[in-house]
């Protein structure tokens, strides 16, 4: 017997779904799922994040000992975007005729998170877990910078973990790797003076507009590929400086964008970027910093550990239909989450929603895949664990 019907589960999504956690006011969600696991004896903790008084992390335990599985969800989501083009509401749970499920976070990711909560629930209510720890660990912050997961990690909540899945929208394939991303701040600095006079100042847009000469060139010259994610990718994105057209400006700067492989990582990004400003700091007068603000490592595992084959196997046998592993160019709290462990550590991204439904308008999730989602998890991570 379960403990939820569907119209339950349905219920609780819908719950969650209007928790307005855009970037922020996680901790109602965590306070939400609190309750819901307290009515079923389940301990929990939440856990601020960045001192914030709005911003947690939640983490919940079944069982206890080793070994431990580890499932998380973050809680946040991005904004709605242009209202005007969204045909439903999207702080409303709404079901179309096609029993489509509309709201911001349907897919990304609120569905998988609480679709995990409530398999913790019908495994302690069950009673069906025989050794082992499930940890769930649900997010804050995730859509920016990860600043939940990374807090997870450097707290030791990932330290006995022994294999992860994340339930981010992927209903069509299994991921066992993906891209990382990385943020990129490059900031020169000048002196002002009257732009009849600029001998008085130090113009702070030509030292930049040099390093991104240099820099796209250097680039240009780099030619590495992973089999399975292909290239890295980097792009300047936004370009600021100066605010007068007969001033020297005193400050410009600029933003980049990359997305990261195993074979070509952060840290060779972010030494590629030192390396050319070295180059360009070679003219006296220029100032330049680099500031990498956002830093997310790329995924690499090998995608052949047991909790991959049994997730496959069970996957194909529950939703009737094959899965193929496979990667995605998107990044997840993984980046953090997955700092210590080798590429034999057994990874895996599974959860309800396409992944194209991530950030898009009238976002949706299908009810009976989510449900089905709940049922197939509830499964799993008591045959893992049993095992
Ligand atoms: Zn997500």
């Amino acid at each position: 017997m379960s403990v939820f019907t569907n119209e339950e589960k349905v219920q609780i999504l819908s719950d969650v779904v209007e928790i307005e956690s855009v970037n922020d006011h996680e901790k109602d969600v965590a306070e939400y799922l609190q309750k819901l696991f307290n009515k079923h004896d389940i301990q929990s903790e939440i856990i601020s994040v960045n001192d914030s008084d709005s911003r947690a992390n939640l983490v919940a335990e079944i069982g206890s000992g080793s070994p431990v599985l580890g499932v998380s969800g973050h809680m946040d989501v991005v904004t709605t975007g242009d209202l005007d083009s969204w045909n439903y509401e999207p702080f409303k749970l709404t079901e179309d005729d096609e029993g489509r499920l509309h709201g911001r976070g349907a897919a990304d990711m609120k569905s998988g998170t609480v679709a995990l909560a409530l398999a913790l629930i019908e495994i302690k209510e069950a009673g069906t877990l025989k050794q082992g720890t499930i940890r769930f660990m649900a997010t804050a912050g995730e859509e920016i910078t990860s600043a939940g997961a990374k807090d997870l990690y450097e707290k030791g909540y990932m330290d006995d973990v022994d294999a992860l899945l994340i339930a981010e929208p992927s209903q069509d394939g299994l991921v066992y790797t993906h891209k990382g991303t990385m943020d990129i701040r490059v900031t020169s600095k000048g002196k002002s003076a009257h732009s009849s006079m600029p001998e008085l100042g130090f113009n702070a847009i030509n030292p930049l507009a040099d390093f991104i000469h240099y820099l796209n060139k250097a680039y240009s010259e780099v030619d590495v590929k992973s089999d399975v994610l292909g290239t890295p990718t980097m792009n300047g994105t936004v370009i600021n400086g100066g605010d007068q057209v007969n001033s020297i400006p005193d400050r410009a700067e600029a933003l980049f964008n990359m997305r990261t492989i195993p074979e070509y990582d952060n840290k060779r990004f972010e030494s590629l970027f030192n390396d050319v400003k070295d180059q360009v700091e070679e003219t006296k007068g220029v100032d330049l910093t680099v500031e990498p603000y956002v830093n997310r490592d790329p995924i690499s595992t090998t995608g052949d550990s047991d909790f991959i084959k049994m997730t496959q196997s069970l996957a194909e046998s529950h939703f009737n239909r094959s899965f193929d592993l496979t990667s995605t160019t998107a990044t997840t709290d993984a980046s953090f989450l997955m700092k210590d462990k080798d590429e034999q550590f057994g990874f895996i991204m599974f959860g309800p929603g396409e992944s194209g439904q991530a950030h898009q308008v009238d976002e949706y999730v299908s009810k009976d895949v989510y449900t089905q989602f709940v049922d197939f998890y509830t499964q799993l991570f008591s045959k893992y664990l049993n095992q």
